[in-house]
């Protein structure tokens, strides 16, 4: 494993290529659809460094892929125009018609609907939800027909841990497929890769970027057949990352660093500040002491970024009350830019929808920006204090 000196050195310098264009220290921008070649063999055989069309690679996307291939100690990276077109490709390029898939509870909501909308009426697959922090419940789902094991760990909202060494051990041995959403944790706190993981996907629309300016989404892999796999179903879907964009994650890349390590410093102050408040019953943080996968964390993670959630000791329209009254966070989807943003992510689901998920429907989600420590406590605490008011009324 690199240490995180390493890592600082990718962030900055992984994947340049100034001698190709003329010393630049970042990469021009090419807007080009197309590059011209030299023969009709260069043309159809390609050549090392060669690009043709940009549907299929383009200089900016291809320095993002190196940066990012080697921060997750990766052999092969692709990106794709955002989160969601990098997991529907790493999907259906394991899915099989009437095949079945296992995917955790709290897998961000999307990939839900497109189990539920596309892959089971489309193409008769089925799929097991579990609930990813007990292992033997995930193991137990498999069937003969599993062709793909969807995970994310933290998962969304809640922020549970799958036991990612533990799971992709048993499914090597029954020649299963995983896959994992690692955007909570960036490869800067995680590498599933390492861990046994077969494909891992990021979102750069959230930390990689940063600046809640660009949408992107990227596929890291060690097996080569996956790769070709991969990048075959790019050509035919279409899903590439346009160059402006992949030129804006590398420009957050460059300071992903800095940024994560303050999400992470300020959040844990917040969890902790939060946890202690009477008028908050729970807190849903990684990186709080009192987190109930503290020895799992510790094994297979080395940091919690910015999002968090919290209850409060109150009904669900006096969270919804709390909500609106917050100032600095705005409220807004999204998260992992500079920005303190809040959201409520299952107040419209249904009560028996919220405790298969386990949290309640007042389920507070907060991510903390680099506003600082100061502004946001404040930020909250006045929120909370509608609270208070409700009790001397
Ligand atoms: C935002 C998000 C996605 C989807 O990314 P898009 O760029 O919006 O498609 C997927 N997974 C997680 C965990 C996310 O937070």
């Amino acid at each position: 494993m690199i240490d995180s000196s390493d890592e600082a050195m990718i962030l900055a310098h992984g994947g340049d290529c100034y001698e190709q264009f003329l010393g630049s220290v970042a990469p021009p921008v090419f807007m080009s659809s197309l590059f011209t070649c030299n023969s009709l063999d260069e043309y159809h055989f390609g050549a090392p460094g060669k690009h043709i069309y940009s549907r299929y690679t383009n200089p900016d996307v291809s320095v993002l892929e190196q940066k990012v291939a080697e921060l997750e100690n990766g052999r092969f990276c692709l990106a794709y125009a955002n989160g969601m077109a990098a997991a529907s490709a790493a999907i259906l390029s394991k899915a099989k018609a009437g095949g079945h898939i296992v995917c955790v509870h709290n897998a961000y909501g999307c990939i839900h609907e497109f189990l539920e909308v596309y892959l089971q009426p489309v193409m008769q697959m089925t799929y097991t939800y579990v609930h990813g922090y007990d292992t033997q419940e995930i193991l137990q789902a498999l069937q003969d027909n599993t062709c793909l094991i969807i995970l994310e760990s933290p998962g969304s909202d809640t922020f549970t841990l799958v036991d990612l060494q533990a799971v992709t051990a048993e499914a090597k041995k029954r020649g299963i497929p995983t896959y994992i959403d690692n955007t909570y944790c960036t490869p800067l706190y995680q590498k599933p890769l390492s861990l046994g993981i077969d494909i891992v996907m990021h979102t750069a629309t959230k930390y990689m970027g940063g600046h809640s300016d660009v949408l992107g989404g990227l596929l890291v892999t060690n097996d080569e057949e996956t790769y070709n796999r991969l990048k075959q179903l790019r050509h035919l879907f279409g899903g590439i990352s346009a160059p402006m964009e992949a030129w804006l994650i590398l420009r957050g890349l460059r300071t992903m660093k800095v940024r994560l390590d303050e999400h992470q410093k300020i959040a844990t102050e917040i969890a902790n500040e939060l946890e202690k408040d009477p008028r908050v019953r729970k807190v849903y943080y990684p990186g709080l002491e009192s987190f109930p996968q503290k020895q799992l964390r510790d094994k297979q993670q080395s940091g919690s970024s910015g999002l968090m959630s919290f209850e409060i000791n109150g009904t669900v329209e006096q969270a919804r009350a709390v909500v609106e009254r917050l100032k600095v966070f705005s409220l807004g989807p999204s998260w992992g830019g500079f920005e303190s943003l809040v959201m409520m992510p299952l107040y419209f689901k249904s009560e028996e929808y919220a405790e298969w998920y386990g949290a309640s429907r007042g389920l507070i989600r907060i991510h903390c920006g680099l506003e600082g420590v100061k502004p946001l406590l404040e930020d909250l605490r006045q929120a909370l204090s509608v609270l208070d008011e409700g009790e001397s009324a």
